[in-house]
């Protein structure tokens, strides 16, 4: 009998299965071999030594394994669609992180160019003012340097752009693969269930390769594509006219959270796990442990830097002081830049708002957080001073008022806390700047 007819007996007469070698009526199965046997497969001397059961017996047990891992393919079958879903989703947030990452890149290089125009001016005004020639040496160094930073800013835009087209491409090849195994396990579900249906023998025929083949699906691991951070495209160097503008800020006790202590010198504060008696404030902050600057900026440029170093939990930045602050009670939103630091296990994370969003950077312990505020472009910058890198940075923003520098930590809920934060002084002498791209 030819291989048609037999296909079309066992379409005639469907639990009547023939052995493809001899043509004959299958009878038993052959547990060793996976396969069904005929009279004469089972006296050959192939199954001689093989396990062999009858085939109602074989196909109970072949039906309750295959239903076992139908489920089991069913429930792979939702996470590789969950995982695909979240993988198609992180394509397109990676698209917007990369362009807050560049426009923070576009806004830093622009800033750092007009602190550099700012910084000639200084040096000009300290020892170039009657001398023609040192004001010519410097306008050329100037002009050099703007050279320089411009093919820096393009170099780490280029860095930005390639990282962003690779991850992208891990992506879209997790994608591909991610659809071609839901592929796989959606054809691997059909083909068990028509196996699992009414006719007995259907589950015995090719029951080994069909096992083999669902078995090798179930193992393979289904995975998020490992992209890149874009942390790695950081800004790094700081302009040195950074330290010119470097302010002295001090903490107003009248705004300080009860369960803060403020020094002496009213230069670093610490938490204090009972509160202490203040006297009335309308500008106390009440339901968080912050206390706002004494000095207040309307117009120019400030700087001052922070060390969090003794801190699992800060925010710092600037908040706008409306008089319609009243304490930290709930105002219109938009009223501070923050930056937030959080100690998780051994881990750093660091938080910008607003919006609220998540700041990549490798989740190391910050020491020295430096802000820069300028008024007249709306621009506010937060740096790792150690690092001298940029962590991020706030542009085109509108601010109401005069802006203070804000601090915060978190008020303890029972344990002990000791965090404490202190403002670093600026340098004695800003007269020994030079001029540099960064
Ligand atoms: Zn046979
Ligand atoms: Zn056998």
């Amino acid at each position: 009998m030819s291989r048609r007819l037999s296909s079309q007996l066992q379409r005639k007469f469907p639990e009547d299965v023939y052995c493809e070698k001899h043509l004959e009526l299958v009878q038993s199965f052959c547990v060793d071999d996976q396969i069904l046997l005929c009279g004469q497969c089972l006296h050959s001397q192939e199954h001689e030594n093989h396990l062999v059961c009858g085939v109602q017996e074989a196909a109970g047990v072949y039906r309750k394994l295959f239903q076992e891992i139908l489920n089991t393919l069913k429930e792979k079958l939702e996470v590789a669609k969950s995982i695909l879903a979240d993988e198609q989703e992180r394509m397109v947030m990676i698209q917007g992180e990369e362009q807050d990452f560049k426009e923070m890149i576009e806004s830093e290089y622009r800033i750092r160019f007009r602190l550099m125009v700012e910084e000639m001016n200084f040096r000009s005004l300290q020892d170039c003012v009657f001398n023609p020639k040192l004001r010519e040496d410097h306008l050329n160094q100037v002009l050099a340097f703007a050279t320089e930073l411009k093919g820096q800013s393009q170099e780490t835009l280029q860095r930005l752009n390639d990282l962003g087209k690779e991850n992208m491409n891990k992506l879209k090849e997790s994608e591909g693969r991610l659809s071609g195994h839901i592929c796989s396990l959606q054809k691997m579900t059909v083909e068990l269930e028509k196996k699992c249906g009414k006719y007995t023998l259907m589950v015995l025929q090719n029951a080994g390769s069909s096992l083999k083949r669902s078995e090798s699906l179930l193992l393979q691991c289904l995975e998020q594509a490992q992209i890149t951070d874009l942390s790695l495209c950081q800004v790094t160097g700081m302009s040195r006219m950074l330290k010119v503008l470097q302010r002295a800020v001090t903490l107003d006790p009248k705004t300080a959270n009860p369960c803060l202590v403020l020094s002496e010198d009213l230069r670093s504060m610490h938490l204090r796990n009972v509160q202490q008696d203040v006297p009335h404030s309308p500008g106390r902050f009440v339901f968080s442990a912050t206390v706002l600057g004494v000095e207040s900026f309307t117009s120019g440029r400030h700087y001052w830097e922070v060390d969090v170093e003794k801190a699992t939990k800060w925010q710092l930045g600037v908040s706008e002081d409306s008089a319609s602050r009243h304490g930290d009670l709930p105002t219109t939103s938009g009223n501070k830049v923050l930056l937030m630091g959080s100690l998780m296990g051994t881990n750093y994370t660091f938080w910008a708002f607003p919006p609220l969003k998540r700041v990549s950077l490798r989740g190391e312990q910050m020491h020295k957080v430096g802000v820069f505020l300028d008024c007249e472009s709306g621009q506010i910058s937060f740096y790792d001073v150690a690092n001298r890198s940029l962590i991020c940075n706030f542009s085109s923003l509108t601010f109401q008022g005069a802006l203070k520098p804000i601090f915060s930590l978190c008020i303890p809920s029972g344990v002990t806390n000791s965090d404490s934060l202190s403002i670093c002084l600026p340098p004695v002498s800003s007269c020994d700047v030079t001029v540099s791209p960064q």
